[in-house]
């Protein structure tokens, strides 16, 4: 798998915290000879904070860019393959993590900024992502090379109560996920999604404002996924041979029903 990935330019959006931030370190454990990582996130001294680790972790073999994007922006969106450094604008995957749920509210109660939050950047900023990636990988050859892998959720199959935005945004994903595989199956742009269910990270605490207890609670009666559980399923689809997509997978820990 490490020669498979060796070489390649990877931007993950969402690295400086949970799942995004254990995948970048989870790509460079497994290719540390030759590599380029750009790491993307609104916490710039997070992405830094992370560059140092991943150095002190595996030596200069692996070249990190910590890179401030905002994905609910598009006009950063836009200047971002443009203000890349040369050597990092190669990209061939793309791993569109960063998201967000905010609030857990009935229809009545969803309130207008946390509904525009999490469209902003669970949709938005994955397709503008996209957009903005699409065209290195097309002008490569057989129609095109290179990965994206979306990261969708449970939520985007099975809504629960109360969560009524944040579950449509993750079933937006899979639907653009799904429909961008088939425009793009002469090709060799493989479009890969993966579903976690519960993962423990900032996310829940992100759920509630900031409310530590009420985000343990979500947890109670099972033992979550880490952040790393999940990285090493994105780092081992990414490191299949060409021919194989790994399309969609669903992740749980064993107990979430
Ligand atoms: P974290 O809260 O730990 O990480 C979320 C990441 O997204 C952070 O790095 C955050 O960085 C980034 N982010 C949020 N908003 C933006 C933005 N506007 N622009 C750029 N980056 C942004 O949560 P997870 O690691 O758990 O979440 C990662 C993905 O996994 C999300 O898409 C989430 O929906 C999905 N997921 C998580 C599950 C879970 O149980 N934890 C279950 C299923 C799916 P910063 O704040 O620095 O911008």
């Amino acid at each position: 798998m490490a020669k498979r990935l060796e070489g390649k330019t990877i931007v993950v959006t969402g690295a400086s915290s949970g799942i995004g931030k254990s995948t970048a370190k989870e790509f460079a454990r497994t290719s540390p000879k030759n590599l380029k990582l750009i790491l993307t996130a609104r916490r710039i001294d997070a992405l830094k904070a992370l560059a140092e680790e991943i150095k002190a972790e595996v030596g200069d073999g692996v070249k990190v860019l910590p890179y401030q994007l905002d994905v609910s922006k598009p006009e950063q969106i836009n200047n971002f393959v443009p203000s890349l450094p040369e050597e990092f604008k190669e990209i061939d995957i793309l791993v569109n993590n960063a998201g967000l749920v905010k609030g857990v509210a009935q229809a009545p109660d969803i309130k207008a900024e946390d509904m525009s939050i999490m469209f902003d950047t669970n949709v938005t900023g994955l397709i503008n992502m996209t957009q903005a990636i699409l065209p290195i990988f097309k002008k490569r050859s057989e129609g095109g090379r290179g990965d994206i892998i979306n990261i969708g959720s449970i939520a985007g199959r099975e809504p629960y109560a109360g969560g009524g935005i944040y579950c449509a945004t993750k079933a937006a994903v899979r639907s653009f996920t799904e429909s961008l595989r088939k425009e793009l199956v002469a090709s060799r742009i493989r479009i890969i999604e993966i579903d976690p269910g519960q993962v423990e990270t900032e996310f829940s605490v992100v759920r509630f404002y900031g409310d530590k207890a009420k985000a343990d609670a979500v947890y109670k009666g099972v033992e979550p996924l880490t952040g790393d559980d999940i990285a090493e399923i994105i780092v081992f689809a990414a490191g299949r041979r060409e021919n194989v997509v790994i399309a969609d997978t669903l992740v749980f820990p064993s107990h979430q029903a």
